[in-house]
């Protein structure tokens, strides 16, 4: 198998003298060129010619593949529609990681020189001083833990300060700490820990590790993890989105003495490598990543967790279309070893597994310490509308009044990012939209541009409109999260505010820093997106503010409801801790929504089971099998043709449904024409062989791309 995104597998002659497993990562020639590959299977396909078969060229002295992660490629690429060669892309991601590992260059103190001579800076001191006790260390490693940057050990090296030493390229990445005392937990808390703990090493479960927020979740399943480690085996978590979670890391490190393994999208080359040869050599003890994470080489995995795993972020729609959630299940379901799946708010799709009996469910009911939940409200905005341009109504205005004077702090949220989602002409009404997509453009006027947030074209606002020429201005219509804090700086001036959304903050440092600050009290108002919502602990926020709760429930997509639930969930969940009992109010313009309900009453399980019921009824998922297609290319015609062919060919089976085509979400994309047909299945029926048998009727032409979204997450 060959990582390319085309074929099942190609065949090779194995020379004389070269003994080869399955598994073995061995080079191979393609066309003029050579390539890495993975020997899947010995005996071949038989569909070429012995006499034109060629040679494989070499085997790579690397630890094979596993047939767990083998099995695993296999399956995905079986379920997602995926050629397994694009899935095997995914655990290859790292190629010179397999190459021979090179010695590593270290730094020590050069013997007999003269150090006061260079009269060192403070810099180059902190340097020295920290050599004097400790064995010779990589250059990255010194300037981490003396707080300067390499150049500062490089330049003390070429004055011959330092003397370098080559180490053996055996990695030793930190080994966290399993017998490091946990903190004391409560009953619960400890029979939760003791379920989870008893699984490790006794095969495949699958476990809903459900507790409210803050009711102590990652501390029980730090203990599942301890004890998975005690066992010598590996850990494998993922999160949603792995950049955003230093303070994740830091109660990891309070935890076990040390970080674990990250492994996300913003390594470097050099990272990637040191990281999966500690994976591979089964040196890294805990592993700590995004979706990808599920493709690294654990030679003994013995446990996977799987924090917020409702969280959409694990559905990855580019390129290889899977959920890393139901993928992590089927991983630890081949290798046979437990699964935690952890939520306040567990997505449908759990819930039912949980009450067909395929998922056991552990249960913390209440919050850590006797914290009371916060108390929820609907703002009725019918009855409390703003003045006109404004957004927070009077009664949200009065609560931010109190809890500041009460000198406690206050998160106003809102999901959409810049200042105004849509901008219009204010002589004839023309609004502004992208030129690659059906989309508006977005006013960010902290950056002074405006931003399609689709494919991320930008330009400045015109001088004239573009439709009448007219001079005389535009219009910003509707608020974004500047917007809001526009009226903050307004209403309470002396207020100081932060604004927290993904443009604004550009990478973890800066998110770090805005916790810091928050968690010292330089900022009283929060104004921010989602990223609000994450799961930071601030002891004085005690008011939460949605300022449109109505705003994810529009437009009639399936999750609308469960996610809009999750979200406010989530952040209403960051009102109140331990001694500061927490508010939330919810501005919503429908307060008899059963979101809203569910939320204001506390009722999240009857929520779940009126939610269940309209999707039992309407066969939707997860009590029904779903799959779209994305027909896509710059020619529009040729797209059409491509999906009515697709609709006129149409599987007509009992259980089988086709709905479109119709124009897509954003019907222009980047420049690319969008159309889509859905395909529902009964839940009994394996929707994959539904799907090969119709596209394998329809011929598309080349410019034509038919992507094909299996359990798509939103349509
Ligand atoms: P969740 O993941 O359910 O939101 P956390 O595990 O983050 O909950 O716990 C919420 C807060 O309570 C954290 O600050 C955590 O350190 C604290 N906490 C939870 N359990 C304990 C415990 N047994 N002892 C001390 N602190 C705890
Ligand atoms: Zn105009
Ligand atoms: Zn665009």
């Amino acid at each position: 198998m060959l990582p390319l995104p085309i074929g099942e597998g190609y065949d090779y002659r194995v020379p004389e003298g070269l003994d080869l497993a399955e598994g073995d990562f061995v080079i191979v020639p393609l066309g003029r060129r050579q390539m890495l590959g993975v020997v899947w299977a010995l005996g071949g396909s038989g569909d070429i010619a012995e006499a034109r078969l060629k040679d494989v060229v070499g085997r790579l002295d690397a630890p094979p593949m596993s047939t767990v992660l083998r099995r695993f490629v296999s399956w995905v690429a079986a379920y997602t529609l995926a050629a397994p060669g694009q899935v095997l892309r995914m655990a290859m991601s790292v190629p010179a990681a397999l190459e021979p590992a090179k010695p590593v260059v270290a730094y020590r103190l050069a013997e007999g020189f003269d150090i006061e001579g260079l009269r060192p800076s403070a810099a180059r001191r902190r340097v020295l001083t920290l050599l004097r006790d400790l064995p010779p260390l990589p250059a990255g490693d010194i300037a981490r833990e003396a707080g300067v940057s390499s150049g500062v050990v490089k330049g003390l090296a070429e004055a011959g300060a330092l003397a370098t030493v080559l180490l053996p390229p055996s990695l030793r990445p930190p080994v966290p700490d399993p017998a490091l005392p946990g903190p004391d937990l409560s009953d619960d808390q400890r029979s939760a820990a003791e379920a989870l703990s008893g699984g490790i090493g006794g095969g495949y479960s699958a476990t809903l590790l459900d507790g409210v927020t803050g009711s102590g979740k990652t501390e029980v399943y730090f203990e599942a993890i301890a004890a998975a480690l005690r066992d010598n085996r590996q850990v494998l978590v993922l999160l949603p989105e792995i950049a955003l979670t230093p303070h994740w890391l830091e109660r990891f490190e309070a935890r076990f003495g040390c970080r674990p393994l990250e492994w996300h999208s913003e390594l470097t080359q050099a990272q990637r490598r040191d990281g999966w040869r500690a994976v591979s050599e089964g040196k890294a003890g805990v592993v700590v990543g995004a979706r990808s994470a599920l493709f690294l080489p654990f030679p003994d995995l013995g446990l996977i967790v799987v924090d917020e795993e409702h969280e959409p972020a694990f559905k990855q729609e580019e390129g290889v279309t899977y959920n890393a959630r139901d993928m992590a299940v089927v991983r630890a379901h081949l290798g046979e070893i437990p699964i935690v799946l952890v939520s306040a708010t567990p997505s449908l799709e759990t819930v039912a597994n949980v009450e067909a009996g395929r998922y056991a469910k552990v249960t913390l009911p209440d919050r850590f310490a006797g914290a009371a939940l916060p108390m929820i409200q609907a703002i009725d905005m019918r009855a409390h509308r703003p003045a006109p341009g404004r957004w927070l109504s009077p009664p949200l205005v009065e609560a931010m009044r109190g809890t500041l004077e009460a000198g406690e702090q206050a998160v106003l949220f809102l999901n959409r990012r810049g200042y105004a989602p849509l901008t219009l002409c204010g002589s004839c009404g023309h609004r502004l939209g992208c030129p690659n997509c059906t989309a508006w453009l977005v006013e960010h006027r902290l950056a002074g541009r405006l931003q399609c947030h689709q494919c991320g074209y930008t330009a400045r606002l015109p001088s004239e409109c573009p439709s009448c020429q007219s001079t005389d201005g535009f219009k910003a219509v509707g608020p974004g999260v500047e917007r809001i804090a526009e009226e903050v700086l307004h209403t309470f001036p002396e207020a100081r505010f932060a604004v927290v959304a993904s443009d604004t903050l550009a990478g973890p440092a800066a998110v770090g820093e805005l916790l810091r600050s928050v968690r010292e009290r330089e900022v009283d108002i929060l104004i921010g997106t989602q990223l609000v919502a994450k799961g930071h602990h601030f002891p004085l926020l005690t008011l939460v503010g949605v300022i449109d709760a109505d705003l994810g429930l529009m437009g009639g997509d399936l999750r609308a409801a469960e996610r809009t639930y999750q979200i406010l969930h989530q952040v209403a969940g960051r009102a109140g801790r331990a001694e500061h009992p927490g508010r939330v109010l919810l501005q919503t313009y429908d307060p008899d929504h059963k979101v809203l309900k569910a939320l204001v009453e506390g009722d999240r399980d009857r929520f779940l089971e009126a939610e269940a019921d309209d999707r039992r009824r309407a066969g939707m998922p997860p009590y029904g099998r779903l799959a779209g297609l994305i027909v896509s290319g710059a020619d529009q015609r040729l797209v059409e043709a491509v999906a009515l062919r697709l609709g006129r060919t149409a599987p007509r089976e009992e259980g089988v449904r086709v709905l479109g085509p119709a124009p897509a979400p954003f019907s222009i994309l980047r420049g690319r024409h969008r159309c889509r047909l859905l395909l529902k299945t009964a839940k009994a029926i394996a929707i994959q062989p539904v799907l090969r048998r119709w596209l394998a009727q329809v011929e598309v032409p080349a410019s034509v791309r038919v992507q094909v979204d299996v359990d798509p997450y939103s349509f």
